[in-house]
């Protein structure tokens, strides 16, 4: 009999690794070893956390709320989340409808685990957030990608999705505004996309991960609020960390029909339990102290905002670089197939030559692109624009 270990589960050997942290991980490493490295591989916001939210958590520290919560969140957080649904929205909803998780990340792979059984199929537009794939495979489903690149404003058509489905579909996921192209749908084509979801009864996973950060005078939609019909049919995630500068306070929010929001908090009561205690107060505070909230998210906003322009102005002056204004997010999408390498190798090399740190395109299944996250300095994007212009230069075209 051999010693030698067995192997791991499937689950273990068949997970890949997040690119875009391991993009940002290198980038890190070559600034600490004391290089002057550009990044743009960040996918938050450069910002500290506003100084009241953290007050407040401080306060409910202090308070002694450090014992286990209710597994689906502290009511007054559930409570405030469902009036800001209805402030925003007009979206009416019952507290027992809202699950707060540890990072909106936990809240998609519970809405995942909640709908898709093994043998059944999940769409998942591409380019796409990176984790969604391998949250379906971890649920013992399929992954049914479908590429919408430029030419469609990275934006899926109703009849691209209809093509995707097989009797084995379960569940649309859908991101608008979108991690990594920054894409946001209209409403009209929001309706029409989820009028063939409905048509062949799928439940729709919304991440509204980024609704807060748009721009051009852009309204974000709530897909719960198209139709009683699509309400009853999506579960709507949502949460903090991008919107208020909290990633690493991990607090997501997940809204959903009754029978589903029970069974995410079920699987939650197995997985994780609460958010840390003290951690939901400083999100209470985000929601409840409204002027101070909205001070800061305007502050942050116009900064997004106006290295939005100057990037998408600069990366459209470099030869060979076609970009889009994305009205969304803080991510820019360029294409780069003019340069004929493949995006992985355009990455490598301009990290190496020019120590600008970027993700390819086909870590979010589209090859061709590069995705430049401008949650950076306006000091950094401009060098790291030159740059990147200074590299193109030195590629055939
Ligand atoms: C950042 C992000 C999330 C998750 O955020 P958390 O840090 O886990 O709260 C979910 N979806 C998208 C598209 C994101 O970019």
């Amino acid at each position: 009999m051999s010693n030698a270990p067995r192997p791991l589960s499937v689950w273990a050997q068949n997970i890949a690794p997040s690119p875009t942290l391991a993009v940002d991980a290198k980038a890190k490493a070559l600034a600490a070893a004391g290089e002057d490295v550009c990044g743009f591989a960040a996918g938050e916001p450069d910002f500290d956390t506003p100084e009241h939210i953290k007050v407040a958590c401080i306060a409910a520290l202090k308070a002694g709320k450090t014992k286990y919560a209710p597994t689906p969140g502290i009511e007054p957080l559930r409570q405030a989340i469902v009036e800001r649904y209805a402030a925003e929205y007009g979206l009416k909803a019952a507290p027992s409808q809202v699950i707060v998780s540890p990072g909106g990340k936990f809240n998609c792979y519970l809405g995942v685990l909640a709908t898709c059984s093994p043998g059944d199929e999940a769409i998942v537009p591409a380019p796409f957030w990176v984790s969604y794939p391998e949250m379906v495979k971890l649920a013992g489903a399929t992954p049914k990608f479908v590429l919408a690149d430029d030419r469609t404003g990275f934006r899926l058509t109703p009849e691209m999705v209809e093509r995707a489905i097989t009797p084995r579909t379960k569940l649309l996921i859908l991101n608008s505004p979108s991690n990594p192209t920054g894409a946001v749908y209209s409403r009209a084509e929001l309706e029409a996309i989820v009028a063939v979801a409905l048509k062949h009864n799928l439940y729709i996973l919304s991440d509204e991960m980024y609704e807060h950060l748009v721009y051009d005078g852009v309204k974000p939609t709530c897909i719960a609020t198209l139709s009683k019909d699509a309400e009853a049919r999506t579960i709507t995630v949502a949460g903090f960390s991008k919107t208020y500068a909290m990633t690493g306070w991990r607090i997501g929010t997940t809204l959903a029909p009754a029978p589903i929001a029970k069974a995410i908090a079920e699987l939650q009561s197995q997985m994780s339990s609460n958010v840390t205690t003290f951690a939901q107060y400083g999100a209470l505070a985000a929601l409840k102290e409204k002027e101070n909230t909205a001070a800061a998210l305007k502050e942050m906003l116009g900064a997004f905002d106006r290295r939005r322009k100057n990037l998408h102005a600069e990366l459209n002056k470099i030869p060979g670089i076609t970009c889009q204004l994305a009205q969304g997010a803080f991510y820019l999408f360029p294409n780069i197939t003019s340069f004929g390498l493949k995006d992985q190798d355009f990455c490598a090399r301009l990290l190496d030559q020019e120590k600008v740190a970027a993700v390819p395109g086909s870590a979010f299944g589209a090859e061709g692109y590069l995705r430049l996250s401008y949650a950076t300095s306006d000091e950094i994007i401009a060098k790291g624009v030159a740059r990147l212009a200074r590299f193109c230069a030195t590629l055939k075209r």
